[in-house]
């Protein structure tokens, strides 16, 4: 059994809704028994409690980019109060993604850590584990994850130094392993550390690159890993997907 434990299915900029059934059926055809869909801010994370109410193999995740937030405080006050009432739903699984990015140039250093402080404090209100997205930005991530007392969370999309891997695994940190890992010469946590992730619909894994990420696609991934990590399948699914379900508890 297979887990993809971060995706954007939910989400109708990307995939056609009505189309789901397909998704999903491809996604059970592949050995993929379970999905976490990620919010990204709160409209959307509302939108992906919806989603998940919709699908019993489906979980959510309430988040707010780092990059989606335009410093507008009252605002950003107001939203996260006005989504209290879905903070309290069964299949929210944990806060994200949230964090640092700056990769892109326009960027407000000061809006990203306010936004990531509040998100934070309602991961360590709700005891909620903690979906991260850090890009380029680990230098300023690590004191505001260290203010705070989280369950086991997870670096989504895990690419960035083996300095900060380490730091990571030290911290008790989890890794997430996605598409990125088939095409691009990136550092590799140990297996133990690892979960599966296909953060569709983008990061398609080969050999599928050029087409639209799916949560099936996780079956690629772990293809991928079971051939770098010299283990069989069954091994590299039961310790990924075990990860997943003691970390979010589904
Ligand atoms: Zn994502």
């Amino acid at each position: 059994m297979l887990i993809d434990s971060h995706c954007h299915i939910h989400d109708k900029q990307f995939f056609d809704l009505s189309k789901t059934d397909e998704v999903l059926t491809h996604m059970h055809e592949n050995g993929v028994e379970k999905c976490i869909v990620i919010g990204t801010d709160p409209l959307d994370s509302a939108a992906a409690c919806d989603f998940a109410s919709k699908h019993e193999e489906v979980w959510w995740t309430f988040g707010y980019h780092p990059n989606d937030f335009d410093g507008d405080k009252a605002k950003l006050e107001a939203d996260l109060s006005a989504a209290k009432p879905i903070l309290a739903d069964k299949k929210l699984v944990a806060v994200g993604e949230v964090g640092l990015d700056y990769h892109f140039d326009g960027y407000n250093k000061d809006f990203q850590r306010y936004l990531l402080e509040n998100m934070l404090q309602i991961a360590q209100d709700h005891n909620l584990p903690v979906s991260f997205h850090v890009r380029d930005a680990y230098d300023d991530f690590w004191p505001i994850f260290n203010n705070f007392h989280l369950p086991t969370s997870v670096l989504h999309s895990y690419s960035d130094s083996k300095k900060n891997m380490n730091a990571g695994l030290e911290k008790g940190l989890y890794f997430g392993v996605n598409g990125l890992a088939t095409f691009a010469d990136i550092v590799h946590p140990p297996l133990e550390r690892i979960i599966f992730e296909t953060d569709a619909p983008f990061l398609t894994p080969k050999p599928f690159r050029g087409t639209i990420n799916m949560p099936g696609y996780v079956r690629n991934i772990a293809e991928w890993a079971a051939d770098h990590y010299q283990q069989d399948f069954a091994t590299i699914s039961k310790i990924t997907s075990e990860n997943v379900e003691k970390i979010f508890k589904i």
